[in-house]
């Protein structure tokens, strides 16, 4: 069976300093995302060993595995992809406009962002995602990874929201954590995966 792996960073451990730190940054990766998909290989190998087998009585426990360590890895994924050395301009890029309108203003959807962030309970994420059926951005947030998710909905840029993503730096200071990252946002990116999600 095809094992997931860990994906390269698009930049260095250092490339986020100051707004996310090299130390957080190095753990968080090499150390918690690489734990998704090593527990998404793992849920996969013992799906495969019960299906040969014929010996489904954990099935209940190894789908959940499935679910939370798979949802964990693409999330990690999406977060890498959502941050920038050189991000933080939102510009004036099909997905901005799209935001100003289904948002009322780009400071509106900062807000309702950010407060949706914060107010995540436990560990979890906040998501900007398009939905093709309900032709419209929605701001989503996650428990843990998987849990309060809209099907069809595409995720465009993500926050995570689990304190091993910001306790080493900002501490219990969420908010400070949330704003900062904000400096970070890779924009081109964001607007890329609008216009896929949007062809
Ligand atoms: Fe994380």
């Amino acid at each position: 069976m095809m094992k997931h792996e860990l994906p390269a960073l698009p930049y260095n451990y250092n490339a986020l300093e100051p707004h996310y730190n090299e130390q957080t940054l190095r753990l968080h990766h090499s150390a918690h995302h690489k734990s998704y998909v090593d527990g998404l290989n793992n849920a996969e190998t013992k799906l495969e060993q019960a299906r040969l087998e014929g010996d489904y009585s954990l099935i209940k426990h190894w789908e959940r595995e499935l679910a939370f360590h798979g949802s964990g890895h693409l999330l990690h994924n999406l977060f890498w992809e959502s941050m920038s050395p050189r991000g933080g301009d939102p510009g004036e890029a099909a997905v901005t406009q799209r935001i100003n309108q289904d948002f009322g203003s780009f400071d509106a959807f900062k807000e309702h962002f950010s407060k949706a962030a914060a107010t995540v309970e436990g560990s979890g994420w906040a998501l900007l995602c398009w939905h093709r059926q309900l032709d419209k951005l929605l701001v989503l947030t996650s428990e843990k990874h998987q849990n309060l998710s809209i099907w069809g909905a595409e995720p465009l840029m993500v926050i995570d929201m689990w304190e091993h993503a910001y306790y080493l730096q900002y501490q219990n200071k969420k908010a400070a954590y949330i704003e900062a990252w904000w400096n970070l946002i890779n924009w081109d990116e964001v607007n890329k995966k609008f216009a896929t999600a949007t062809k």
